[in-house]
C-alpha cells in the first residue's frame, strides 16, 4: 500500500465502479474535506500503536476515498484497517478542517458488514456477542452461570484452565464483571418523584449490559436525579438502545431498535432522556442522522435526538442544589471517548465533580487516548486494546488516585482489568472504579463511597 500524504495519489480519477453499494456510501464531499495535513496522527491510538500510515486517520480516508474510485474492493486491507479503528473519534477532535470521520465511519462499516464474507470463525465470534449483549433477558439468564463460574475460577486449576483459553475468548473471560445475581434481576421504579420542588421531569434510558452488570449505577443516577429535582421515569418496556450494533456496522438491527427505543419514548411527557452510558448517548443523538431518509420515521427521530442528554449536561444545566457531603480525596476522570470525543461533553462532568466539596479533581495524561475498550473492540481486537489498556493503566498510576471515574461501563471493565489488584488506593484495597454518579450519589447520602 503506497503513502497517501501528499502525493498526487490522492488526486486519482475515477477508474472503475465505486466499492459501495448504493445504500448510504460515504459522502465525496465528506472524503475530499481532508486535505491530508496529518494533525490528526498523533491522536489516533492505532496510529500510536503501529506507525504504519493505513492505520491512521489519514490513511483510513484514502482508502475509503480508493474504493470510491473503484481502485480497492472492500475485501481485504481495506476491511483489515478499518476493522482495527476503534472507533473513538479523537481524530475529529484533532482535525483543523473538520473532517467529519465519524459520519465516514458510520458509512463504511455497514458497508463491510454487507458485502464482505468475514472467516466462519470471525462471523461466529462477532454473531455469539450479537447474540447475547443487546438482550437483557439474556444476559440475565447468563447472570447464574456467570456467578457460578466465577466462583469456581478462585479453585487454582480452573484459573490454570482459563489462562489456556485461545485470544478472543481470553479476552471475553478476563473482561467479566463481578457478576451479582441480586443486581442482575434487579429492576429500577418507573417512577421516581422529585425531592422537594420539581426543576424537570426526565426519562432514563437504562441500558441492556449497564442495567444487567451495573445495576447500582443506575440506581445511584436516579437517586441524584431525584434529589437534584427531577422525576425520573424508567419505561419498563425499553429494550437496548442499538449502540454495540451501530458502532460495529450492523445497521439495519440497530435501525430496528432505534424506531423501538423511539416509540416507547416519545409518548413520554418529560424534558429530557437522559442516559449515563457515554456509547448510548452518541448513538441516540445520531438516530435524527441516521433515520432522516426514512418518511415515517425522520421527523419522529430528530425530535428524539433533541431531547436526548447525557446526565452530565442535565444536572450541569441544573446547577447543584441538594447539599453534599466533603470528599477528601483525589479522582482521576477518564473520558470516555463517546462522550469527549463523540459528544465533546467534557466540561459537565468535571463541573458536576467539583460540586463535591474538598474533591481533588487529577487530570490523566494523554486524556484524549482511547484505553482500547471501544464497543466489541477489546474483544475482537484482543492484543491492540490490550496494549491500549496497559498504557491508560500506566496513565491512572501516574497521577495516583484514590478513585478512579468515568462515564461508561466498557472502560471501567477495561480499565479495571488492566489495573488489577496490584494498584491500590491509599486506604488499601484496589483503586475503586466508579461511575460518576455513584461518587455523587456518596456524597448527597453522606454514605462510604462504595469500592465498585
Ligand atoms: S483528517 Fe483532518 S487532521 Fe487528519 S489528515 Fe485529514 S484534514 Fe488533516
Ligand atoms: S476513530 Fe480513533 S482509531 Fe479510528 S482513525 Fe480516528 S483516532 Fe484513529
Amino acid at each position: 500500500m503506497t503513502t497517501p500524504a501528499g502525493s498526487a495519489d490522492t488526486n486519482l480519477p475515477q477508474t472503475g465502479p465505486s466499492a459501495y453499494d448504493d445504500r448510504r456510501p460515504p459522502e465525496r464531499e465528506l472524503l475530499d474535506d481532508c486535505v491530508h495535513c496529518g494533525f490528526c496522527l498523533p491522536t489516533c491510538p492505532t496510529y500510536q500503536l503501529w506507525g504504519e500510515e493505513m492505520d491512521s486517520p489519514r490513511g483510513r480516508i484514502y482508502l475509503m476515498d480508493l474504493a470510491q474510485k473503484g481502485e480497492i474492493g472492500l475485501e481485504g486491507p481495506f476491511t483489515e484497517h478499518i476493522d482495527q479503528c476503534l472507533g473513538c473519534m479523537a481524530c475529529v477532535t484533532a482535525c483543523p478542517s473538520g473532517v467529519q470521520y465519524d459520519r465516514l465511519l458510520e458509512s463504511v462499516r455497514p458497508q463491510i458488514e454487507r458485502n464482505v464474507e468475514r472467516t466462519p470463525s470471525d462471523r461466529l465470534f462477532r454473531n455469539a456477542i450479537f447474540a447475547l449483549f443487546p438482550y437483557k433477558r439474556r444476559l440475565r439468564a447468563a447472570a447464574l452461570p456467570g456467578a457460578f463460574y466465577q466462583r469456581l475460577r478462585r479453585v487454582p486449576a480452573v484459573a490454570k484452565l482459563a489462562e489456556k483459553l485461545p485470544g478472543r475468548l481470553a479476552a471475553m473471560e478476563s473482561l467479566l464483571p463481578p457478576v451479582s445475581v441480586r443486581e442482575a434481576f434487579a429492576r429500577l421504579p418507573t417512577y421516581t418523584p422529585a425531592v422537594g420542588e420539581r426543576r424537570a421531569r426526565v426519562a432514563l434510558l437504562s441500558g441492556c449490559v449497564q442495567d444487567v452488570f451495573f445495576h447500582r449505577v443506575n440506581e445511584a443516577t436516579v437517586r441524584v436525579l431525584a434529589a437534584e429535582g427531577c422525576d425520573v421515569l424508567v419505561p419498563a418496556e425499553q429494550q437496548c438502545c442499538g449502540a454495540l450494533e451501530l458502532h460495529s456496522g450492523r445497521e439495519e438491527s440497530a435501525l430496528v431498535r432505534a424506531r423501538r427505543e423511539i416509540a416507547v419514548f416519545e409518548k413520554l411527557d418529560v424534558d429530557h432522556v437522559v442516559t449515563n452510558v457515554a456509547g448510548c448517548g452518541s448513538s441516540m443523538k445520531e438516530y435524527g442522522h441516521l433515520l432522516s431518509d426514512d418518511p415515517e420515521w425522520a421527523e419522529r427521530a430528530a425530535a428524539f435526538s433533541a431531547r436526548v442528554r447525557d446526565v452530565h449536561e442535565v444536572l450541569a444545566d441544573l446547577g447543584p442544589r441538594a447539599p453534599r457531603h466533603p470528599f477528601r480525596g483525589r479522582v482521576a476522570y477518564h473520558d470516555a471517548c463517546h462522550l469527549g470525543h463523540a459528544q465533546k461533553v467534557r466540561a459537565q462532568p468535571r463541573a458536576v465533580l467539583r460540586s463535591i466539596p474538598d474533591l481533588q479533581l487529577v487530570d490523566l495524561p494523554e486524556a484524549e487516548l482511547c484505553c482500547g475498550s471501544a464497543g466489541i473492540y477489546n474483544m475482537v481486537m484482543p492484543d491492540a486494546a490490550a496494549e491500549l489498556g496497559a498504557r491508560k493503566a500506566a496513565n491512572v498510576r501516574s497521577v495516583a488516585p484514590d478513585v478512579i471515574v468515568t462515564a461508561n461501563p466498557g472502560c471501567l471493565l477495561q480499565i479495571g482489568k488492566h489495573l488489577g489488584t496490584t494498584d491500590g488506593a491509599a486506604d488499601g484495597g484496589p483503586i475503586p472504579l466508579l461511575h460518576p454518579m455513584q461518587l455523587l450519589d456518596a456524597s448527597i447520602r453522606g454514605v462510604p463511597v462504595p469500592r465498585s
